[in-house]
């Protein structure tokens, strides 16, 4: 079968090659692709800043953002069911062990698409079904979105059981840094909390302006204003998400946040850049005001559970605008040349029929 592949560790190494069909084990389940989301992770990957070809392999098949169909009944999933796909496959430590593999204590954790198996931008895959999540139909053209919104769940989830170390938090500002498909989802999951959100991106989009007015989310762009003054129209800001992808946004945000506030931060900054800090003043508001600050990364099962809630409710609240996410499709023919980043699009997704 064809699929999109990389040789790990070797730049502009990214082309559909042809690859042996999945091996389907006892109980696993063949999964028909239907489309696959790329990301700033493929793109490092195919720079061959990262990844990792499966043991005994040379090529990778990228690619974790995944939708298909069951191909045939299997693991109490029947044919022709709309599923997603997990990324992180456990270790062995106590906490993979518990079923949270995105808490990983030991790190030799496996991601398929991205370190010791293979992805998903094939034309099938195999998979355990506790690690595949059936989605309802009404989504399935939206349903590559789960796990990048997985992202911002397992976050949210951190923080509303961190908050519970005081007695009333409602939280009712936040501000989002990054207009990428992870902060504009992370938008999103905070307009269904109730929450008034702020989208902050450095270039100014008009078009994602107008997007995010669907949803009720503001937008600001920091070459018109500083990030600061974005929070300062705000009474207080009580949850701000970094996932701009740059180290030194994520401790200006930390910055931001007012009383009793939590800063969640995904941004997974592969450079070695530094960058001088005010850090008395970032640790005399973290510290007078009570700031909690929560790195995260990957999800868990109840945070895809909720995901597929989340897509569902926001389906029928806010209809199209989470398609109107995906701006770029391409056959799996053009998938290589799809894999470089583009900032003028939002999503593109790999089509695989
Ligand atoms: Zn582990």
């Amino acid at each position: 079968m064809r699929a999109l592949t990389v040789v790990p560790g070797r730049a502009g190494s990214g082309a559909v090659r042809v690859v042996p069909e999945p091996v389907v084990g006892d109980g696993d389940v063949l999964v028909d692709v239907v489309r696959v989301g790329l990301c700033g992770t493929d793109a490092e990957i195919e720079r061959g800043e990262y990844g990792l070809a499966p043991d005994g392999a040379d090529v990778l098949v990228i690619g974790h953002e995944s939708f298909g169909r069951v191909a045939r009944d299997a693991g109490g999933l029947t044919t022709g069911t709309p599923v997603v796909a997990s990324i992180r496959r456990p270790d062995g430590c106590p906490n993979c062990r518990s079923g949270e593999q995105d808490m990983c204590l030991w790190g030799g954790y496996r991601e398929r698409g991205i370190k010791g198996i293979d992805g998903f931008c094939a034309e099938r895959f195999a998979e355990r079904p506790e690690f595949l999540f059936a989605v309802p139909e009404t989504i399935a053209d939206v349903a590559v979105l789960l796990e990048p919104l997985s992202i911002t769940e397992k976050g949210w989830r951190h923080v509303g059981v961190a908050q519970r170390r005081m007695t009333v938090w409602e939280p009712r500002t936040a501000i989002v840094a990054g207009g990428g498909p992870v902060g504009i989802l992370a938008a999103l999951k905070l307009r269904l909390q109730g929450l008034d959100v702020t989208v902050v991106e450095r270039t100014h989009k008009p078009v994602k302006e107008a997007l995010l007015a669907r949803i009720g989310a503001g937008y600001a762009a920091t070459s018109v204003t500083p990030l600061e003054a974005v929070a300062a129209r705000s009474e207080r800001i009580d949850v701000v998400i970094e996932a701009t992808g740059t180290s030194a946004v994520a401790f200006e945000c930390l910055r931001l946040v007012g009383a009793n506030g939590a800063v969640i931060l995904t941004s997974v900054t592969g450079a070695k850049r530094s960058t001088l800090l005010p850090a008395d003043l970032i640790n005399q508001n973290l510290v007078l005001d009570n700031v909690l600050v929560l790195g995260t990364v990957n999800a868990k099962s109840d945070d895809f559970r909720q995901g597929i809630a989340d897509l569902a409710e926001a389906e029928g609240r806010w209809p199209g605008f989470l398609g109107a996410l995906i701006t770029r499709r391409v056959s799996l023919a053009d998938a290589a040349r799809a894999l470089s980043h583009d900032p003028s699009q939002i999503k593109t997704v790999v089509e695989m029929t």
